[in-house]
């Protein structure tokens, strides 16, 4: 079992850009601190990349298409992958304690995304000789079939709350795919993406196939998505910066795949087995401190087992332990100083509604770490912005309904639509609610489905658009092309 630290111990070198194959200082000489947010305490530095480096990053990728690793066969590309996924799962206590230094992640909850990027690796290696083109009817003296090729370079901006997951689903998904991928990692949590790029390197993956570029968004990212030699570019994050992003690719007439917020509901019906229920409702919405992209963050409760369901997530709430990282309680802290205000803010304004339950703070956590204990809101009703904005931390909120008709009007009532749970035993009511609630996934009776590395994820409305996860991922990250051959 992993062991605890207070210093970084780590297998690469955490001040360096991965570029071309090559460990490189950033071109600016500058650096930026890490940050443990259990403690609050400076624990390392990173590079400062900037625009200078994400040139060299996006040459060395066009180059590396150019070479070895253009060349490279399907099937190898599978090799490789699944090897770097092999070195994944031997380093994962060492790398679920990074980003737990890092990220504020409890050891638990860093571990299963150390695992999932390991599985993402292997699904994709798995994948990557599975992709075919068809061939099309067409007209006598016609042979018309269609070819499936990479983007080119692809560049990949990701945020810092599930950063080993969201590389397994982007960046490993477009190499799958045969493109080279420059990804810039967020500034609070750069160091397993530089620990992956240290394993591909291990592995064998060919020099420039993936760039890794520390740095700061409105630095080393925009430069990136503005670049005119980026291809396709695959964007996790804020709204905002995803409007920013999408703009910038509009500039280049480039593909994007945009992986935004939500507000996620878990609708309650009065025959919902509640003993099975019970765990996902509140899970959903503590699980990494609530800075969970599909965090359910609003729980839909039949009015005529609102009480019981208050009652019954309340009291999970108050048993709820808030710690130190390190120590792997429930819920670690927030990512950061500013994630925490931005949270107290939201509930120094709640507008009506009431705190049923808050979780409660160990007495071990450092005074300079970022806590923020789970609360559970009742009495909040609809319009209120708590029930319509996304908050980012470990907060939900019930909301009662009387009907379907209802229930489906205040799921649909945000701008949102990423991810839905839906409790019922009646399956016409399920198969009515999955058709009838806008969103990207649905969950009947579950939510989340154990990770769903296998499972096509992406949002409606300001959630995104296009889909990662999944061999459905695979299209996104390659290009069609038909070829119609006459031969009389
Ligand atoms: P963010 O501020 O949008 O940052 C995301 C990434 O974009 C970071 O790497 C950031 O760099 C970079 N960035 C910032 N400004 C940029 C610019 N002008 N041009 C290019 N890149 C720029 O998001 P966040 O606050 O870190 O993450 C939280 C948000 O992500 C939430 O809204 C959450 O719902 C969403 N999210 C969505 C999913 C999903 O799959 N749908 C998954 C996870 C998170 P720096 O941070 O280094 O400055
Ligand atoms: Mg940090």
């Amino acid at each position: 079992m992993t062991k605890p630290a207070d210093t970084l111990d780590l297998f690469f070198d955490s001040t360096k850009c991965f570029i071309g194959g090559r460990w490189v200082a950033p071109v600016s000489g500058d650096y930026l601190p890490i940050e443990d947010p259990s403690s609050g305490a400076e624990i390392g530095r990173i590079a400062r990349g900037n625009a200078d480096d994400v040139e060299a990053a996006v040459s060395a990728a066009r180059a590396a298409l150019g070479g070895e690793w253009g060349r490279m066969p399907a099937v190898e590309r599978g090799r490789v992958l699944t090897r770097i996924g092999q070195k994944v799962l031997e380093r994962v206590d060492d790398l679920a304690r990074i980003e737990a230094m890092d990220v504020g992640k409890p050891l638990k909850q860093a571990r299963a995304d150390a695992v999932a990027l390991a599985r993402y690796l292997e699904f994709y290696g798995g994948a990557c000789d599975k992709i075919m083109g068809e061939t099309i009817p067409y007209l006598d003296g016609y042979t018309v079939y269609t070819l499936r090729e990479p983007h080119g370079v692809t560049g990949h901006v990701i945020p810092w709350n599930y950063p080993m997951q969201i590389i397994g689903r982007s960046v490993t998904g477009a190499l799958a795919m045969g493109n080279a991928a420059v990804l810039k990692p967020a500034e609070e949590a750069c160091l397993t993406a530089i620990a992956f790029a240290k394993l591909a390197e291990e592995a064998g993956l060919p020099a420039g196939a993936l760039n890794v570029v520390p740095g700061l968004g409105e630095e080393a990212g925009a430069a990136l998505t503005a670049h005119a030699g980026v291809n396709h570019i695959s964007f996790t994050g804020s709204v905002g910066v995803g409007q920013l992003v999408q703009r910038a690719a509009a500039r280049n007439v480039v593909p994007v795949t945009l992986e935004l917020g939500g507000k996620s509901p878990q609708l309650v019906f009065a025959d919902a087995d509640l003993d099975r229920a019970l765990p996902f409702l509140v899970n959903a919405g503590i699980q990494n401190a609530g800075q969970t992209c599909s965090a359910s963050s609003r729980i839909l409760v039949h009015r005529s087992i609102l009480d019981e369901v208050t009652d019954r997530m309340a009291a999970r709430y108050r048993s709820l332990r808030v710690g130190p990282a390190i120590s792997d309680l429930d819920v670690g802290p927030m990512v950061s100083a500013r994630q925490q205000e931005i949270v107290d803010g939201f509930l120094g304004d709640l507008g009506g509604a009431e705190v049923a339950a808050r979780g409660e703070l160990a007495g071990d956590a450092p005074a300079g770490g970022h806590y923020l204990t789970p609360a559970l809101l009742s009495g909040v009703t609809p319009d209120n912005r708590l029930a319509r904005d996304e908050i980012f931390g470990p907060v939900q909120v019930i909301i009662p309904f009387d009907d379907e008709a209802e229930a489906v009007a205040i799921a649909n009532g945000t701008d949102f639509g990423l991810v839905a749970g839906v409790w019922t035993q009646d399956g016409g009511r399920q198969m009515r609610m999955a058709k009838a609630i806008r969103t990207g996934q649905v969950f009947l009776n579950n939510y989340g489905a154990g990770g769903g590395v296998e499972l096509p994820f992406g949002g409606v409305g300001k959630s995104g658009h296009g889909r990662e996860k999944g061999f459905e991922a695979l299209y996104g990250f390659s290009v069609l092309k038909t070829v119609a051959a006459w031969h009389g």
